[in-house]
C-alpha cells in the first residue's frame, strides 16, 4: 500500500515520496518537509482557518502514523497591512500588537489538541531571506521600481499560472490585490518589497527603508529553514491564486530549481453556502463556540471527519452529531475497562483489530479519505460491543482494542482528549484514583472530595461502582 495525495499542481493524486527518493523503504529515512501558510495575527482565528490548521495536523500525524519522519514549519505573518493598522488603531508597536494574537493563536492550537510541529517561522525575522531573493531577481532583470517600492515583472516570468491555470485575462478581473499597489505596470505584478508610510515600522534594504509584501514571506522563510526543494506545501483554497502562484514564480525565478513538488489545498469551510471570513462577519472563533458549551474536542472531530477537499457547511447541528459520535466511542471505552474475566486473547479481537487498522489505512493511503476511515472505526466499535455482548472478551482482548483505538488516535486526536484540551494521561488518573481509595479507606473524606473536584474541573468524571471507581471524559 502506498499513500497517494492530490497535488493540485498535477491534478492527480500522487505517491509521497520524501525527497524524491525512488526507494521508498530508504525513502523514509529522509523526513516529508511539509510548509504551511500559518495565520496572519491581527485578530482571533476562526474556525474556518482551524479547518485548515486541523487538516494540517491531521496530515503530518497520518504521515507519522505510515512511518515517515516529518520535518513541518508553519509560519506566524506579523507584518502586513492588517496588522499595521491594528497596532496603529490600538496605539501600541507592531510587536506588541502581534505577540498578543501570536499567543492567542497558540493557545487555540493546544485547545484543539493540535501538535507543534518542528519550527515557526515569524516573518519579521527573517527579512535576510527575503533580501537575497529580491536580489537575486533583481540581478536577473525580473523587479522594478515604482515610488519606493519593488514589483516582480510577470511579463519576464513565462511560467507563471502553473498550479491555477489561469489565464491573464481571468487574472485582470477576479483576484484579491492590495490597494496600495496601484502603481504597477502591469495589474498582475504583484509587490515584492513596499515602501514604507512616515511612522510606520521598516526595515533597511539596498534599496531604502521599507517592509515586505506578502507573498515574499513564504518564499524566504522556506528557503531559510528548508535550503531547497520541499515536498509538501499547504493551504486552503483561496491561497492558490495569486498567493501560491506568486510564490511559485518568485523562488523559483531566484534560485532555478523546483520550489515544491505536492501542493495540498484545503477547501472552504462554510456558512449558509458562503465561506466563512473576517470580510462578511460570517464566523465563528473557537472562543465563540466555548463560551456557548460546545467542547474543544467535538469542535475538532466535527472539523477534521469531512474530506479536505470537500467544502464543508458549519452548522450547530453537526457539532450535535460529533457530540454522539464520540459518546459511542466514549462508552465502548468504559464498557472495555469493565472486562473482568481473565483469559489468554482470543483470535476474535485480534483479527478484528488487525482487519481495522487494515481498512482504516487503506482508506486513508488514497488522498486521505477520512470518510472510509470513520467507517471502518465504527464498524469496529459495532463489532467490539458485539464481542462484549457475547461475554467473548477477556481483559487481554480488552486491552488490545484499547490499544488500538490509541494507535488510531495518533491521528484522530479526539478519543483520548479531555475538555481542557491536554490528552489524558491514563496513568496519573489511576494514581489519583488510587490515592483516592485510600483516602476514603482512612476516611480522609475532604481529600478524597478534593480528587474528585480536580479531575472534575479537567473534564474527568468519577464514577463509584461496586467494581470500584472507573472514569470517563465529560461531553
Ligand atoms: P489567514 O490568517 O487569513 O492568512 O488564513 C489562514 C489559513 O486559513 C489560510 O490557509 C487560509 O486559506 C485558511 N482559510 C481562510 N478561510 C477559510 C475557510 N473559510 N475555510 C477553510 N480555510 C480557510
Ligand atoms: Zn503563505
Amino acid at each position: 500500500m502506498t499513500l497517494k495525495i492530490y497535488n493540485t499542481m498535477s491534478c492527480k493524486s500522487e505517491e509521497i515520496i520524501p525527497g524524491l527518493t525512488q526507494d521508498v523503504s530508504s525513502g523514509k529515512s529522509h523526513p516529508v518537509t511539509i510548509y504551511s501558510c500559518g495565520p496572519t495575527v491581527y485578530s482571533y482565528a476562526h474556525i474556518g482557518n482551524f479547518r485548515t490548521f486541523l487538516f494540517n495536523d491531521f496530515l503530518r500525524r497520518y504521515l507519522k502514523f505510515r512511518g515517515f519522519r516529518v520535518d513541518h514549519a508553519m509560519n506566524i505573518t506579523d507584518v502586513d497591512d492588517k496588522t499595521i493598522a491594528g497596532a496603529a488603531r490600538d496605539g501600541v508597536t507592531l510587536k506588541q500588537y502581534t505577540e498578543k494574537y501570536t499567543d492567542i493563536f497558540f493557545e487555540d492550537l493546544k485547545t484543539l489538541n493540535i501538535e507543534s510541529v518542528e519550527h515557526y517561522p515569524k516573518a519579521t525575522e527573517s527579512i535576510d531571506a527575503m533580501i537575497d531573493i529580491i536580489s537575486r531577481l533583481e540581478k536577473k532583470g525580473i523587479v522594478y521600481e515604482k515610488e519606493g517600492s519593488l514589483y516582480f515583472s510577470i511579463s519576464k516570468y513565462e511560467r507563471y499560472g502553473r498550479l491555477s491555470n489561469v489565464e491573464s485575462r481571468e487574472i485582470k478581473s477576479g483576484a484579491r490585490y492590495d490597494a496600495d499597489e496601484y502603481e504597477k505596470d502591469d495589474v498582475r505584478d504583484f509587490a515584492l518589497w513596499k515602501a514604507s508610510k512616515p511612522g510606520e515600522t521598516a526595515w533597511d534594504t539596498p534599496w531604502g527603508k521599507g517592509r515586505p509584501g506578502w507573498h515574499i514571506e513564504c518564499s524566504a522563510m522556506i528557503r531559510k529553514i528548508f535550503g531547497t526543494t520541499i515536498d509538501i506545501h499547504t493551504g486552503g483554497v483561496d491561497l492558490i491564486f495569486p498567493h501560491h502562484e506568486n510564490e511559485i514564480a518568485q523562488s523559483e525565478a531566484a534560485y532555478d530549481e523546483t520550489f515544491v513538488r505536492h501542493w495540498i489545498h484545503v477547501e472552504h469551510l462554510l456558512v449558509d453556502g458562503a465561506k466563512m471570513s473576517k470580510s462578511k462577519g460570517n464566523f465563528y472563533t473557537l472562543r465563540d463556540l466555548l463560551d456557548r458549551g460546545h467542547s474543544p474536542r467535538s469542535i475538532r472531530y466535527l472539523l477534521i471527519t469531512s474530506h479536505y477537499r470537500k467544502q464543508m457547511n458549519f452548522t450547530f447541528e453537526g457539532i450535535t452529531q460529533a457530540d454522539q459520535a464520540l459518546e459511542r466511542i466514549d462508552n465502548l471505552i468504559v464498557r472495555l475497562k469493565d472486562i473482568r474475566k481473565t483469559a489468554p486473547p482470543g483470535a476474535d479481537a485480534g483479527s478484528l483489530a488487525d482487519q481495522f487498522i487494515d481498512r482504516f489505512t487503506a482508506a486513508l493511503d488514497e488522498d486521505l479519505n477520512i470518510s472510509g476511515g470513520m467507517g471502518a472505526l465504527f464498524d469496529f466499535i459495532h463489532a467490539a460491543n458485539a464481542l462484549i455482548d457475547r461475554e467473548a472478551i477477556s481483559i487481554d482482548d480488552a486491552q488490545l482494542i484499547l490499544d488500538v483505538l490509541k494507535k488510531i488516535d495518533s491521528v484522530l486526536g479526539v478519543i483520548f482528549f479531555t475538555e481542557s484540551g491536554t490528552r489524558v494521561d491514563e496513568a496519573r488518573i489511576q494514581g489519583l484514583l488510587d490515592e483516592r481509595t485510600r483516602a476514603k479507606k482512612e476516611r480522609n473524606f475532604a481529600r478524597a472530595d478534593e480528587i474528585r473536584d480536580s479531575l472534575l474541573a479537567e473534564g474527568i468524571i468519577l464514577e463509584d461502582t461496586k467494581e470500584g471507581t472507573r472514569w470517563k471524559i465529560r461531553k
